[in-house]
């Protein structure tokens, strides 16, 4: 069904106007999941007016042709490095420990104020581009509070909603999290709704990790996030760096609860999982990160046996791409990976999986709503939510029929450039697969002087051994982080997949 004059085209069409998807493929992922073909998703203003066959249109509605596509609800991530991205690629034979080398003893303090902007605007815009409307910038990188505004000015400039997850791994999280200059940070930069602090647009929580000292230093900065009725954003259960001793003390503090993010949740025992499933936070999986650096086994297949609700992340685009497509299809591999390795290890064959398509899918939308208290907001396709919605069609792939099981379709055979439209907050950002009002070559340029200068100040030696960097003789095999003597082996004997 094509546009008519009552209902043009979106080119034509005059800002604020109704839009409507029509006689797609919508995958709503609603509670039951429920599929509908050849159906239609109505925006008006900032809102899903409406889903289903043949709608009543609004005079002068702008049409987007939807059919031979799908629509699914904007993919959520939760735990990007955004700050990393002018890096793109960079890092792509690291280890965990070379990453830990190069950013947290060696050359993360060299990125600027005007780098962490850089690379922020560069993960926004790839971020929109690729359908994830929702990205948590897992900001770390913030030595000082103007870094935090070079963030935030990012952030702004781009049509996304994002929650901004402050952190500096420069200093003690007891020590950045208490300073005035943070709190005033805070009251400037992050707007308040509802006495909430955040919005829908731009969120916030605290990120830091729980090293296991027994001293438990980080507890004034839970109670910070605390005080200011925001969540704590943490890499648990990372091989070498966090282990079951942190989940412990936080759990024995009494600051697990259910707005608490695990991040990667792999190298954790059974009773680290209990204590999370009993508290109610849940995961964020990163299984191309966790499948390249070693912080465990990608833990899906360990978070569905507790019952602990999972989301997905792209981690860093130092190493890998920033789509919710790769994250999807990365965890489903690795998660029936493990599942026949475990299978075969007892000499049976697995003949039902047990992770299907439309839950990894889920995963990617509505799971990421939830893990960010916003379920009520996005991550569907229903009548009543924000209007976030993406559109994947591309009339030139062979790729793009025949669409049999939707769900599988979005999971194992469509791509970032299969991204045809992108609604967020009832706005067109991206049509016809290009991007909507984003200068893109200013962006190019703006990141181009962060590569010159990081680059600069290495030399060019520096630069080349850096992608491959030597391990020097320090502490940081038991501990990454620079600002604690604590260190333990204990990490060492963890196994993960809650076993020990
Ligand atoms: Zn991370």
């Amino acid at each position: 069904m094509g546009a008519t004059d009552s209902h043009p085209t979106i080119e034509k069409t005059r800002a604020g106007a109704p839009i409507v998807l029509r006689g797609g493929t919508v995958l709503t992922m609603d509670a039951e999941r429920t599929v509908l073909e050849n159906a239609d998703v109505l925006i008006i203003g900032d809102r899903i007016e409406a889903v289903g066959p043949n709608l009543d249109l609004p005079e002068g509605t702008a049409v987007i042709d939807a059919s031979g596509g799908i629509i699914t609800p904007g993919f959520v991530d939760t735990h990007r490095h955004m700050w990393q991205t002018a890096m793109r690629g960079y890092g792509a034979d690291w280890t965990l420990t070379q990453y830990f080398v190069w950013n947290y003893l060696e050359h993360g303090k060299k990125f600027r104020p005007e780098d962490i902007y850089a690379g922020n605007l560069l993960s926004a815009v790839e971020a929109i581009d690729a359908g994830v409307t929702t990205s948590v910038d897992w900001s770390h990188g913030l030595s000082t509070v103007e870094h935090a505004d070079a963030a935030v000015d990012a952030l702004d400039q781009v049509a996304g909603r994002f929650v901004f997850a402050y952190g500096n791994i420069h200093a003690g999280p007891w020590e950045w999290a208490t300073t005035p200059e943070f709190r005033d940070f805070v009251d400037r930069r992050i707007p308040r709704s509802g006495g909430q602090l955040g919005d829908d647009r731009l969120g916030f929580q605290l990120a830091f990790d729980v090293t296991g000292d027994p001293e438990f230093p980080e507890r004034k900065a839970f109670e910070a996030a605390r005080d200011l009725g925001v969540g704590v954003t943490t890499h648990a259960g990372v091989w070498g760096a966090t282990n079951d001793d942190g989940i412990r003390l936080m759990h024995e503090h009494g600051f697990m609860d259910e707005k608490t993010v695990y991040v990667h949740a792999a190298t954790l025992s059974e009773d680290s999982y209990q204590r999370i499933a009993a508290t109610g936070g849940s995961a964020s999986v990163s299984s191309e990160s966790e499948s390249s650096c070693g912080q465990g086994y990608p833990s899906s297949w360990a978070l569905r046996r507790h019952g602990i609700p999972v989301s997905l992340s792209v981690d860093t685009s130092v190493w890998w791409s920033a789509d919710a497509f790769a994250s999807m299809r990365a965890t489903l591999s690795a998660d029936r990976a493990r599942e026949h390795f475990e299978h075969h290890s007892s000499g049976e064959t697995c003949t039902n999986l047990g992770l299907r398509a439309d839950e990894v899918v889920e995963w990617a939308t509505r799971g990421g709503a939830r893990a960010l208290g916003m379920e009520e907001t996005i991550g569907s396709v229903e009548a009543g939510k924000k209007a976030d919605v993406v559109l994947i069609k591309n009339d030139a792939s062979p790729a793009m029929f025949p669409i049999l099981n939707p769900h599988g379709h979005v999971v194992f055979q469509a791509q970032r450039g299969d991204v045809h439209t992108v609604v967020i907050d009832g706005r067109i950002v991206k049509h016809e697969h290009q991007l909507v009002d984003v200068d893109l070559a200013s962006v190019r340029r703006t990141v181009e002087h962060t590569v010159d200068y990081i680059r600069g100040q290495l030399g060019e030696q520096e630069w080349e051994s850096g992608m491959c960097p030597e391990i020097p003789e320090t502490k940081i095999l038991d501990n990454p982080y620079t600002y604690t003597e604590y260190r333990t082996d204990r990490t060492r004997t963890a196994q993960g997949g809650g076993r020990g």
